[in-house]
């Protein structure tokens, strides 16, 4: 399973079809393309080919359905360069990730500002790829995932190289985070975030043997379940 594709949509290289057919190739068994949505940090989706790029996805559910559960989900950069204020809602959207939250480094918004507009999706809320042991680093972990619980906000298991430091993944800089986590209902999500290496789509192993090893397996079933909902 793998739940972070970037396709033509937005900065990928390969349409939702090719990385479909590829999938389906490979014995996966979920997959979800999450472009990116309007920002000016990349080639992103204009709000007004949203409704395209989901009913695009949908077509191809119609299609290989039988084969591979396709979901749909967007990326959204979560700072200045997004008109935040403007979200739209987001319709048959199954999941939103929303990158660099509270990381200075990219500008990114609080948290706390992630919570208010949380209200407005019914959807699951991941924070995608996010540098916890850096951007939390002041926060108590209990309190940071008692608020996650809460206002239903999960996190993602990032295996994309650019998400590592000194070649640790960020989530496994913050297994104490995590420890705590798993007495908390909070989603997790696995993804490879691929842009244009077809290998990518199975490189969620690591991701996947760390939840095993931290027994997170119930909030990974949470995220599965949470997202299965929204699923037509
Ligand atoms: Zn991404």
């Amino acid at each position: 399973m793998n739940f972070h594709l970037h396709s033509t949509w937005s900065d990928g290289v390969y349409t939702p079809e090719i990385i479909v057919k590829e999938a389906i190739k490979r014995k996966i068994d979920k997959i979800a393309i999450t472009d990116h949505y309007q920002t000016s940090k990349t080639a992103s989706l204009p709000p007004k080919y949203l409704k395209m790029y989901v009913d695009d996805i949908k077509a191809l559910r119609k299609k290989y359905g039988e084969e591979i559960d396709i979901y749909i989900g967007l990326e959204i950069d979560f700072s200045p360069r997004t008109d935040i204020e403007n979200l739209p809602e987001f319709e048959d959207v199954d999941f939103l990730l929303f990158e660099y939250v509270q990381d200075e480094l990219w500008d990114g918004y609080p948290l706390w500002m992630l919570l208010d507009l949380r209200k407005k999706y019914e959807q699951p809320v991941i924070l995608a790829h996010n540098e916890i042991s850096r951007n939390f680093r002041d926060v108590d972990y209990t309190s940071l995932a008692r608020v996650m619980e809460s206002d239903n906000i999960g996190i993602e298991l990032n295996t994309n190289y650019n998400y590592t430091k000194l070649d640790m993944p960020y989530y496994r800089l913050a297994e104490d985070f995590f420890a705590v986590l798993r007495e908390f209902k909070v989603p997790i999500s696995v993804g490879s975030d691929m842009h244009d290496d077809l290998n990518e789509l199975a490189q969620v192993e690591d991701a996947f043997s760390f939840i095993q090893d931290m027994k997170l397996e119930d909030n990974f079933k949470l995220f599965l379940s949470e997202v299965s909902k929204y699923e037509e």
